[in-house]
C-alpha cells in the first residue's frame, strides 16, 4: 500500500468525469487500498479515485474511522430530507462552506469484491456519499457553497468534514 499525492482543485482532473469499472484487476484492488491509506492519513472521511487522479468510478468513505465503505460505480437510488452545514474537501484544503444537501441517502454499489450492495445513511454519512459520488461527475463542491468559502482556522474543529 501506499500514500497516493492528493490532487487540488485547478488539477484538471478533478473536473472530469469518471468511467465505470468494469472488473477488480489487481491494479484497482491496488488503487482501493491506496485511497483508503490516502483517506486516514489525510484525516478525511471520504475519498474518490479523481482525487488521486484517477478517473475511475471508485470512492471509499469512512465517517467514523473504523466502518470503510468501498463504492465501486456507486448510484444512489433514494434520497430524502435536508441538511445544511459545513462541508470540506481534501482537495481543497483549507477552507469550509456551507452547503445543503440531502439527509438520507440510499445508494446501491459494488465492493471490492464485485459484490452489489446497498448503503443507506443520514447526516455525515448521506453528506460523504453526496459530496464523494458528485467527484465522479467531475464536480467539486465549492460550486455549491451558499455564501462565502470560509477558512477552516477560523472554524472550530468539530465542525469540519473534509472528503
Ligand atoms: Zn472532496
Amino acid at each position: 500500500m501506499a500514500i497516493r499525492n492528493i490532487r487540488e482543485i485547478g488539477d484538471a482532473v478533478l473536473n472530469k468525469k469518471c468511467k465505470e469499472v468494469k472488473e477488480i484487476t489487481p491494479r484497482v484492488k491496488e488503487l482501493i487500498e491506496d485511497m483508503l491509506e490516502t483517506m486516514y492519513e489525510a484525516c478525511g472521511v471520504g475519498l474518490a479515485a479523481p482525487q488521486v487522479g484517477i478517473l475511475k468510478r471508485i470512492v471509499v468513505i469512512d465517517v467514523t474511522g473504523e466502518d470503510p465503505y468501498v463504492m465501486i460505480n456507486p448510484r444512489i437510488l433514494e434520497m430524502s430530507g435536508e441538511q445544511t452545514g459545513h462541508e470540506g474537501c481534501l482537495s481543497v484544503p483549507g477552507k469550509s462552506g456551507i452547503v445543503t444537501r440531502p439527509n438520507y441517502v440510499k445508494a446501491v454499489a459494488y465492493n471490492e469484491n464485485m459484490e452489489l450492495y446497498e448503503i443507506e445513511g443520514t447526516e455525515l454519512l448521506a453528506r460523504a456519499i453526496c459530496h464523494e459520488l458528485d467527484h465522479l461527475e467531475g464536480n467539486l463542491y465549492v460550486d455549491k457553497v451558499e455564501g462565502p468559502l470560509m477558512n477552516l482556522e477560523d472554524l472550530e474543529d468539530d465542525d469540519e468534514m473534509e472528503s
